[in-house]
């Protein structure tokens, strides 16, 4: 089990929660405030702070994390869906330990890119 980063509310989680799906190096669980009829978040066991920081991953973790995301939607009941990570606060980030959002269910249309991302600070 990877060491955890102090406070990080997503170690904590990763080491004992109620996952809907786990893998070695990886957790899935239900998102607490759901934005749509299905909505899990996958975890890397290890902490890395955010998605600029995907390259802490070696190519096998990598390729690892992007199949466990589809693996978990088929294991959650969903064949279409989206899948999201805010980066950075002003995208709407606000856990800092690297989480990929799965969402659909019902009409997966009506799931909303949230307003935040529209609003994203842009680095010049
Ligand atoms: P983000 O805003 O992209 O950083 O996503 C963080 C997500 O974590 C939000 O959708 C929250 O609803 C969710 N969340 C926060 N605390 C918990 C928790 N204890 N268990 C499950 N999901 C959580
Ligand atoms: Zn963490």
């Amino acid at each position: 089990m990877p060491k955890s980063h102090e406070g990080c509310l997503f170690c904590s989680i990763a080491q004992a929660g109620a996952y809907r799906h786990k893998a070695k190096g990886f957790v899935a669980i239900d998102d607490i405030n759901p934005q749509a009829p299905v909505h899990v978040l996958v975890l890397p066991e290890r902490h890395v702070d955010t998605f600029r920081d995907v390259g802490e991953f070696d190519a096998r973790e990598t390729k690892r994390m992007l199949e466990f995301v589809a693996e978990t939607a088929e294991k959650v009941g969903l064949k279409d869906y989206r899948v999201l990570v805010n980066v950075g606060a002003s995208a709407g980030q606000t856990v800092f330990h690297l989480h990929w959002h799965i969402l659909g269910g019902g009409d997966a249309s009506s799931v909303d890119v949230p307003a935040t991302v529209a609003t994203a600070e842009v680095e010049q």
